[in-house]
């Protein structure tokens, strides 16, 4: 076994942090993102260019590598929107109520069988030198007439996973969320990355 990589947190959002600790445990020593950093702006056009402006960002910040996440909801009904814009969908500074009030309101009237979509998730490593790791997560299933739960964070109490036995993920324990979910495969991706690279210089 190999030793165990450190890495700098590059995401600000604390539901994302703790999701990435509870997923890739103890393969790897997580490090907070620096506090006299400020908010990286999210100018990419795709997930991967965000997840990439922020890990970079922090890798040269901190001297280290860092662990970026970006994440979208894709709406099949919406032409794939919000995707990239999720965080940003009711507006700048909206709070996951917000996001979740104006996808209900933009849904509204469409029947179940098309309201399907997909949650996908880039986590990126990025060191200082340049040189990166990728994972990427995918989870399909619907947006939901109403939101149910209060696990969870952003749009899981309108997520309904295929595999989840039509709970939303603000239903689901996070274990449960984890198993199936988007940042689950990713990180899961990424660690078996991770793993290879140090085990073979350990
Ligand atoms: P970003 O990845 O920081 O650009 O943000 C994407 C937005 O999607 C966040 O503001 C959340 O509202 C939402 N989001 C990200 N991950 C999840 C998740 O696991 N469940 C539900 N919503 C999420």
């Amino acid at each position: 076994m190999g030793e165990r990589p450190e890495l700098v947190l590059a995401t600000a959002n604390p539901d994302k942090a703790r999701e990435i600790a509870e997923i890739l445990g103890p393969a790897v020593r997580l490090v907070g993102r620096p506090a006299g950093l400020g908010e990286v702006e999210e100018t990419g056009e795709t997930l991967w260019d965000n997840a990439r402006l922020k890990a970079a960002a922090v890798a040269a910040f901190a001297g280290a590598g860092a662990v970026a996440d970006d994440t979208g909801l894709e709406v099949d009904a919406l032409g794939g929107a919000p995707g990239v814009l999720s965080a940003r969908y009711a507006g700048p500074g909206a709070t996951y109520a917000d996001n979740v009030a104006a996808l209900l309101a933009a849904l509204d009237g469409v029947p179940p069988a098309a309201r399907t979509a997909r949650f996908r998730t880039v986590a990126l490593v990025r060191w200082p030198d340049g040189s990166e790791a990728v994972g990427v997560g995918v989870v399909e299933g619907s947006i939901t007439t109403e939101a149910r739960g209060d696990q969870g964070f952003g749009y899981d109490p309108v997520f309904a996973p295929v595999g989840g036995n039509g709970r939303t993920f603000a239903e689901m324990s996070s274990e449960d969320k984890h198993r199936l979910s988007h940042r689950g495969r990713a990180f899961e991706q990424l660690a078996a990355i991770l793993r290879r690279k140090f085990d073979e210089r350990g």
